[in-house]
């Protein structure tokens, strides 16, 4: 009988995207499925960017690159973390991957040795576990509330953190919660870190620029200079430019582990393609209006679907500061509906309103969904008022 690899059966496959897959079987089997399940923007790749993979493609930039990108990229990228961020990097401090995702798991394969542990807030981005374990890691999660906007203080840090402790997730804005650490707030994370010099903090900034909060962005780093040697920042065009089929993110960080990164890389699959880089490269250096348009709309959406959440008997909304998720407490929705778990509460809400959410229990916080609003007005409105009909009875 064919027999595979143990660490197969450590993971699950993406949660996320199998309620998207599950939404589509029913969408091509002819059922009007809302979809609030997924995690890319609903807008087109904006046109100047389009415009240089063209150009690459008539160029003939259709070559193998550096396994860890191209120089004019990497270029791009020190300058965006510079402007945007106030960071300096030097090119051996930069690595572009096949989107955020194949850095988030560079870094785990290139980090953790069996056993090691990396601490994980819950709500977590479902991949954050699995990719720890598939390194042989151990996940370590710290749970957390609607009262405390999802987010860990100090004190829940200091009791996770242990000898073995080597990595720490950070992600602010947040998938699912939405919400964004303030400057403050991390700045207090940073001094239990600075008593713990074996953690490397991984901050995924992949929602950095959709983000409304009345604090500006910040991350551990900006917060905490003094951890710039033990952070590995991680970023892509995928969600601020609406790029998500293109497959191209980065990390920059300490020199040692973008290198390790690198030979990881260099040893499975090569570099990301390379007309998507010419591709990111016009993201990062062109203007950036196209970025302030969709804010705006996704603003604006969060605004009416937050109010109009509340306005569902047993569903408790938080407003959040940023990202294409809201992330409310249903306790109330499941009681009403006869639901035990909300992994029940999201089937029936598929099977019986034709409605797509994501049970929270897949970012390890039961008792929650996650509603994407990348996706029109019309189809927020209509999956509210399906969800209050089915309530209704
Ligand atoms: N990190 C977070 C928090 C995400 O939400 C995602 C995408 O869903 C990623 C990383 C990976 O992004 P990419 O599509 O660039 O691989």
């Amino acid at each position: 009988e064919l027999s595979l690899a143990q660490r197969v059966g450590r993971i699950k496959p993406s949660p996320t995207l199998a309620v998207t897959a599950k939404a589509a079987e029913l969408k091509a089997k002819g059922l009007d499925v809302l979809s609030l399940g997924a995690g890319e923007p609903d807008f087109d790749t904006p046109e100047h960017i389009k415009d240089a993979a063209r150009k690459a493609l008539d160029e003939g930039k259709t070559k193998y690159t550096p396994a860890t990108g191209t120089p004019s990229l990497k270029q791009a990228i020190i300058a965006k973390m510079k402007r945007d961020n106030g960071l300096e990097y030097s090119p051996k401090q930069v690595i572009a991957s096949v989107g955020g995702k194949q850095a988030c798991y560079n870094l785990c394969q290139a980090l953790l040795d069996d056993g090691d542990e990396a601490i994980i807030p819950a709500p977590y981005w479902v991949s954050y576990p699995d990719m720890v374990l598939l390194a042989g890691g151990k996940p370590v999660f710290i749970e957390t509330t609607a009262e405390a906007r999802f987010k860990i203080t100090p004190a829940q840090l200091e009791a996770a953190i242990t000898p073995r402790s080597k990595l720490l997730w950070l992600n602010s804005p947040s998938n699912p919660s939405g919400m964004a650490y303030t400057r403050a707030e991390l700045a207090a994370l940073g001094e239990v870190l600075l008593k713990h010099p074996q953690v490397v903090i991984a901050s995924d900034d992949m929602y950095e620029k959709i983000l409304w909060s009345v604090d500006p962005y910040s991350n551990i780093v900006n917060a905490c200079p003094a951890l710039y040697d033990r952070t590995v920042i991680i970023h892509a065009v995928s969600k601020t430019y609406s790029m998500t089929g293109w497959r191209l993110g980065w990390a920059c960080g300490p020199a040692k582990i973008i290198n390790a990164m690198g030979d990881i890389q260099s040893q499975s699959t090569s570099n990301p393609t390379s007309i998507a880089q010419y591709a990111a490269e016009a993201a990062l250096n062109g203007d950036q209006g196209c970025v302030t348009e969709m804010v705006a709309a996704f603003k604006a959406r969060h605004d009416a679907l937050v109010d109009a959440l509340n306005g569902i008997p047993g569903v408790r909304c938080l407003k959040g500061d940023g990202t294409f998720y809201v992330f409310p407490n249903v306790e109330g929705l499941m009681a009403r509906l006869g639901c035990k778990t909300d992994l029940e509460l999201s089937d029936l809400l598929l099977d019986k309103a034709l409605v797509a959410v994501v049970p929270g229990s897949a970012f390890g916080t039961p008792g929650h969904l996650r509603l994407s609003f990348a996706t029109s007005d019309q189809v927020l409105k209509g999956s509210v008022e399906r969800i209050k009909a089915l309530v209704a009875g």
